[in-house]
């Protein structure tokens, strides 16, 4: 009887856990720092963060904090003088008004912006009311539940962890915050923070936007990015049988 191999489609949740599996083994488990940062610090700090390097965003925040220690402060600060302050970090002109613009407004519509407060909130609804706020995306808003709030089923997606996603064939999406509509229910439980940090690792390591370097790639078996081959070279490794996890065979 003729046999043919089939490869059959398996759960975005299924193939995250293979990733995260992979991934751990990689990287091992990322840990929390013991103490949670408080929501408002890390909404700003995330604005901040947004297209430049980690130690210019952390000196804009230091700088920031510096002249208020309280964020809440900033919701009447003057724009040029936040702008002056964050320099460092890049584009701070237009992060100056989006930081003040969106303070004063969760000074408006939250009653207390404190973690016990928002944790009140289930995930979803909090995301929706903070993505309200001109200024705050899916991104950020995730990164308050994810690492403010302690809230391991959030998932952010940023830049590698969308290129990543959609290089594997995890899903097939035009922008991280398609993405992240694509794949947030589907988060195996608990299990947000690790994959979260541990893909952006990959991301900026193995799977980076110019060259990847598929050919040491512990994913190179079970992703489905058409290019995968022309920088795996011969030195691709070679996938054993625990590896095929993906894969369920059958005969026909
Ligand atoms: S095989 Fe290449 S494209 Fe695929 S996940 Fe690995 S590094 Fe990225």
């Amino acid at each position: 009887m003729h046999k043919r191999i089939i490869r059959k489609p398996k759960s975005i949740s299924n193939r995250l856990e293979v990733v995260a599996s992979r991934l751990r083994d990689l990287f091992g488990v990322p840990v929390r720092k013991r103490r949670l940062p408080d929501p408002l610090d890390l909404l700003v700090a995330t604005i901040l963060s947004q297209n430049t390097n980690d130690i210019n965003s952390h000196k804009a925040y230091l700088n920031l904090k510096s002249r208020y220690p309280d964020f809440m402060d900033l919701a009447v600060a003057r724009p040029r003088e936040v702008e002056r302050l964050i320099k460092v970090g890049g584009i701070a002109n237009k992060k100056s008004k989006t930081i003040v613009a969106v303070v004063a407004q969760i000074q408006k519509k939250f009653a207390g912006f404190e973690k016990r407060k928002l944790r009140r909130e289930n995930r979803d609804t909090l995301i929706d009311l903070l993505t309200e706020l001109n200024g705050v995306g899916y991104k950020t808003a995730s990164c308050v539940a994810l690492f403010a709030l302690g809230d391991d089923d959030a998932f952010p997606v940023d830049t590698h962890v969308h290129r990543v996603l959609n290089r594997l064939g995890i899903v097939c999406q035009k922008t991280p915050d398609k993405t992240y509509l694509a794949v947030r229910d589907s988060i195996p439980k608990g299990m947000g923070f690790e994959i979260h940090l541990n893909l952006i690792k990959f991301g900026r390591k193995v799977c980076t936007a110019q060259k990847p370097r598929c050919y040491e790639c512990v994913l190179f078996d079970v992703c489905d990015w058409k290019e995968k081959n022309l920088g795996a070279e011969k030195k691709a490794p070679v996938a054993d049988e625990d590896k095929i996890q993906f894969m369920l065979l059958e005969e026909v």
